[in-house]
């Protein structure tokens, strides 16, 4: 009998997109799930001269978030990210830690399949650095760094063999 899950918070992304995204989690990580909504506090880490949110400021808000049994906590929010130095990031996580955050803003596409899948590699991508992975140089590996839309269609949402050892199992 499993006591911990991962967590899947929505803030202004759709109902379904997260049902999909708990779905991939359970599968590709073993771990139970649960389903969640969060709402950031108003303008937390927002630069209205960049129309951004900080994604470190986001990740300090969702480490002070506590849920029942709670193993991760991943945000999947719909607005953009940046860091200082980065015009924008698709996601941040705590390596090694319990939280990350994804943006859907920039994994937009007209093919509802082609955002879905997007959206489960970042997933799987910062889930894997709370699990203690670093960026992996197997360009079908999810957590082979993506710089643009084209390298997160290149890679898969699944690890590597060598990613795969470093996972811990359920
Ligand atoms: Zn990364
Ligand atoms: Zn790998």
């Amino acid at each position: 009998m499993q006591d911990r899950f991962i967590y899947i918070a929505g803030f202004g992304v759709e109902k379904r997109l997260l049902f999909a995204t708990a779905k991939n989690v359970k599968e590709v990580f073993g771990y139970e799930t649960r389903v969640s909504h969060i709402s950031l506090p108003p303008k937390l880490g927002y630069n209205a001269m960049r129309g951004q949110y900080r994604g470190e400021e986001v990740l300090g808000y969702l480490s002070r978030i506590y849920y029942p049994n709670m193993l991760k906590l991943v945000a999947l929010i719909a607005y953009d990210l940046y860091e200082e130095g980065l015009n924008f990031i698709f996601g941040l996580a705590q390596l090694g830690g319990s939280c990350a955050v994804v943006s859907t803003y920039r994994l937009k596409d007209t093919r509802e399949e082609v955002f879905l899948e997007r959206v489960l590699k970042e997933t799987n991508h910062e889930l894997g650095h709370t699990f203690g992975l670093m960026h992996c140089r197997d360009s079908r590996c999810v957590m082979s760094f993506s710089n643009s839309l084209l390298d997160v269609d290149a890679k898969s949402r699944f690890f590597c063999e060598s990613c795969i050892k470093i996972l811990p199992k359920p």
